[in-house]
């Protein structure tokens, strides 16, 4: 865990003018060339707005703009606090939490919530997967659906209906990347697989999807899981796997239920979470660096 505490995050950030500084510094710099005089000026704070004007022709820097807090009224601390405690919890961080840490109405809390998650997913991006001798996990899985009476009524009992299916990509000691795909076909998977992976061993179950992969000119490896085959050699999905159960069980204990719609938010925000973990220093810090 980080060692960035709450009392750090004070003397960092005391107030929303300290906040704002941020964000200037981090998004124009120190020394700024107007973009309307073209000298090199120092902006200086307006008092009545969240800007910064040009010591020269006056011209006007809003920081937020194009950022999360853009538009919205909550106090810019608070949305610096709220990202400071995504990324200093290990499940997420839901809506209730947030309403009773900032003060904000739960409406707000909620919205706040899913701006910093759309933000880390952003942030996070998907990386490249290749070189000879990377091995690369392939997987799918279903999540959500769980108003499960009504689904089996209108279903007729198909334990899929409602789900959503989740295909996943991680390269062994490197980063994750998700996509919600609508079958499990190979089509919905071959274009972010051949996007991504140049070169590396796949590594996968049995499931027809993957067959392609060979034909495709990757080096593929599967482990048969019905036959109870989980590993041969460097063969083996346990690290996505992994992922999925720890997804799984944070969505299910911090956010009980998760929709179709705002999944992928929640698969940004542990995919920036999982993709950080060699420097759980640099969680936050990143985000704030990256307006
Ligand atoms: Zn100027």
């Amino acid at each position: 865990m980080s060692d960035f505490t709450v009392l750090k995050f004070m003397k960092r950030f005391p107030d929303d003018e300290s906040c704002l500084d941020h964000l200037m510094s981090v998004r124009f710099g120190d020394s700024i060339t107007c973009p309307k005089c073209n000298q090199e000026s120092k902006f200086h704070r307006i008092k009545k707005i969240p800007a910064y004007a040009c010591q020269f022709c006056g011209h006007h820097i809003h920081p937020m703009a194009g950022t999360p807090f853009e538009r919205s009224s909550t106090p810019l601390q608070k949305w610096f606090y709220a990202m400071y405690l995504f990324t200093t919890s290990r499940h997420g961080v839901p809506a209730k939490e947030l309403q009773r840490q900032l003060g904000v109405t739960y409406k707000c809390a909620w919205r706040m919530g899913h701006e910093i998650r759309k933000y880390m997913t952003d942030v996070d991006g998907d990386g490249h997967y290749g070189g000879s001798g990377t091995v690369v996990e392939m997987d799918e899985t279903s999540m959500g659906g769980r108003k499960r009476n009504r689904d089996y009524m209108m279903n007729r009992g198909n334990p899929q209906a409602g789900k959503t299916i989740v295909f996943g990509m991680v390269e062994r000691e490197g980063s994750l990347q998700t996509h919600v795909i609508k079958k499990r076909t190979r089509k919905a998977i071959q274009g972010h697989v051949k996007k991504v992976v140049k070169g590396s061993i796949v590594s996968t179950d049995e499931a027809g999807i993957y067959k392609y992969l060979t034909k495709a000119g990757y080096i593929h490896g599967t482990v048969c899981h019905e036959d109870g085959e989980y590993v041969r050699g460097m063969i083996h999905t346990n690290t996505i796997e992994g992922f999925w159960s720890r997804l799984k069980n944070s969505i299910r204990g911090t956010h009980v239920h998760v929709s179709k719609k705002h999944l992928p938010k929640y698969l940004g925000e542990f995919e920036y979470r999982y993709n950080m973990r060699k420097s759980p220093k640099w969680m936050f810090e990143r985000l704030l660096g990256s307006f």
